[in-house]
């Protein structure tokens, strides 16, 4: 029929490529020239490769000719500019990386490109995925194509805005304390973190490496399912990938949830959630009843906690991590008199503010005699979050709670305010220290017209019973089918 090809899932894409209907480099073709229309006014994309992206399209017919296709082959992908890409320039949204083009793959890249995917190119992000804005990006912020005044939330802020807009069928993003879900959730798709060790984070340039995590940002579940399916497994390249057998995510896809247990931990529905997103989850709680769902308060105490023990820990992680941008192995280098000159001055003008706001507080928190009070307090705090997550799953099989605790902000709201910037992950972060995957599913729009997002939390390993869950509400919703007006 008569639906734009830029405006479609990646199962509907697929089906036309296998029909015949359209070939992969007609339909790179129109995602190109649609960026170029219109990316402009949204600032998605860091970088377009349109000749990496033509060469991939020839691939991709070859392989539908040769009958060897598979549901990704000739799908426009984004990819978050976090994850490397073998010549082709990789900035993680910082100065300090701007002309740096890696020599590899990373794991999830090399599956994509396998699978006969095509690289648009990379998107927008918080420099080094550190944000929930896009705003801390060295190359601009991106913004919502729900109403272009406000952010499209981050770190993976330009995935979300790209999918939303139809500036690709679907993107990768990562997600540390809810880089996936925040912007999923802003933008009005679906985002999705999986359980930390499912996914290769070989090649994901390491923000917090205890926590980061490689996930989907699609328009709709089954696209989640699809992409999730293409990435997930494990890679000898990664010793934190676990090497657990991958279940048929899309089988799930259509199955009732009649008798699903679903928690609601009292803890996510209290002072600071704005009325309107309170109503729109509270309505989605109300349809997975009628779906034959079983909802069951439940606790989660130490929820409280959860942003400091992130604020510590993610830090910690980030000073040690981003020590190797020094000027001299890659990257952005200025000069100086001498070798510690040069160390800092790189380090000085690479780094935007926030960057080197959380490498001081990282340091401090490893330094000698802090160590104890501050990382070593905090990871004990974060066993009891892990603990809270494990009793809270011999009740119920999936947790259902808010996103975002308000809808997307105006851009330069927070950006002088770094602790409420922070409070944005206030329902995301557990996932991350707990270890356990999540869903952001659109479930409303705001009075300004501006989305809303559901989240469902499942044990470790537990994807499909999330994907089977937020099918169902999206099958009994529409969110999902109304666009933006961009
Ligand atoms: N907004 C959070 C932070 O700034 C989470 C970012 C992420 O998940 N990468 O750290």
């Amino acid at each position: 029929m008569g639906e734009a090809i830029h405006s479609l899932s990646i199962s509907r894409l697929a089906a036309r490529l296998a029909g015949g209907e359209v070939s992969p480099g007609e339909v790179t073709e129109a995602l190109l020239a649609r960026i170029k229309a219109r990316d402009g006014e949204l600032n998605t994309y860091i970088t377009v490769d349109e000749a990496g992206a033509r060469a991939m399209a020839q691939e991709a017919a070859a392989m539908l000719a040769r009958g060897e296709a598979t549901p990704l082959t000739g799908i426009p992908l984004a990819l978050k500019d976090v994850m490397v890409t073998r010549g082709l320039k990789t900035t993680c949204g910082s100065r300090i990386l701007a002309n740096f083009i890696p020599p590899y793959d990373a794991t999830v890249c090399a599956r994509l490109r396998r699978a006969g995917a095509v690289f648009l190119g990379k998107v927008n992000m918080d420099e080094f995925a550190m944000g929930s804005s896009t705003e801390n990006s060295a190359f601009g912020p991106s913004r919502n194509p729900w109403n272009r005044d406000y952010i499209p939330g981050g770190s993976s802020g330009g995935s979300a805005a790209a999918v939303a807009a139809d500036l690709c069928i679907a993107s990768l993003g990562s997600d540390t304390g809810g880089s996936i879900r925040q912007p999923a959730s802003l933008c009005g798709v679906v985002g999705l973190k999986p359980t930390y060790g499912r996914v290769s984070r070989y090649g994901l340039v390491a923000y917090a490496s205890s926590l980061d995590q490689i996930g989907p940002l699609t328009k709709e579940v089954r696209d989640a399912a699809i992409l999730l399916q293409a990435i997930a497994g494990h890679d000898p390249k990664d010793s934190t990938s676990v090497p657990a057998p991958v279940p048929d995510y899309e089988e799930r896809l259509g199955r009732e949830i009649t008798g699903m247990k679903i928690g609601v931990p009292r803890e996510f529905f209290g002072a600071g959630l704005d009325p309107e997103v309170e109503a729109a989850v509270q309505e989605a709680l109300q349809t997975l009843t009628s779906l034959g769902a079983e909802l069951v308060e439940i606790s989660l105490p130490h929820t409280e906690y959860a942003v400091a023990v992130y604020y510590v820990l993610a830090v910690a992680e980030a000073s040690s991590n981003l020590a190797r941008y020094d000027g001299v192995k890659y990257g952005f280098r200025a000069e100086g008199k001498n070798l510690l000159e040069v160390y800092a001055q790189t380090r000085a003008q690479g780094f935007g503010a926030e960057v080197r706001r959380r490498i001081m507080l990282g340091t401090y928190a490893l330094s000698a005699g802090y160590y104890e009070a501050y990382y070593k307090k905090a990871s004990q705090v974060r066993a009891l979050i892990r603990r809270d997550f494990e009793a809270a799953f011999r009740q119920c099989q999936v947790i259902a709670t808010p996103v975002s605790p308000t809808p997307a902000f105006r851009l330069g709201e927070k950006v002088d305010d770094p602790l409420t910037m922070y409070l944005s992950d206030i329902f995301t972060i557990s996932a991350n220290l707990g270890g356990i995957p999540g869903i952001s599913v659109p479930c409303g729009f705001s009075s300004r017209g501006l989305p809303i997002g559901l989240q469902l939390m499942g044990p470790v390993f537990g994807e499909a019973d999330l994907l089977q869950a937020a099918y169902a509400f999206e099958q009994a919703t529409d969110f999902h089918r109304r666009k933006p007006p961009f």
